[in-house]
């Protein structure tokens, strides 16, 4: 844990939120700031700065942030509308909070290539 980090403060409990679904090693909780009517950012524990700090041992940090918000998607009923799930890496790809986050957007469409 780093003191000085927003999502490490939250994951303690230090600060805070609107926790949707809670883990041994993760918490998912709703954006302050929802770009959509579904807003989610899926949250390890672990203080990991940026998708970049990753490696293939990372595995399964990884695939857990992925397979809770799937699970998150279905509980917030937007699996069959479809949904859109985004790490933004770097700040050039507007990455703000430098502690890894997933997020996890639905309730309205999505237009491609993004923003
Ligand atoms: P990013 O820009 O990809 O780093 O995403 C960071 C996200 O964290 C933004 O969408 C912010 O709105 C969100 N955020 C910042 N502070 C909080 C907070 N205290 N609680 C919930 N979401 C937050």
């Amino acid at each position: 844990m780093s003191d000085d980090c927003l999502f490490c403060r939250i994951a303690a409990g230090e600060i805070p939120t609107d926790v949707v679904a809670r883990g041994d090693d993760w918490v998912a909780f709703r954006d302050i700031h929802p770009q959509a009517p579904t807003h989610v950012l899926i949250v390890p524990h672990r203080h990991v700065a940026s998708i970049d700090d990753l490696h293939a041992d990372d595995a399964p940090l990884a695939g857990t942030l992925i397979a809770v918000a799937a699970e998150v998607a279905r509980e917030e009923g937007l699996a069959e509308r479809g949904y859109r799930l985004v790490f933004n890496v770097g700040e050039g790809a507007g990455q703000s909070v430098h502690h890894i986050h997933l997020h996890l957007l639905g309730g309205r469409g999505f237009s491609w290539p993004p923003g």
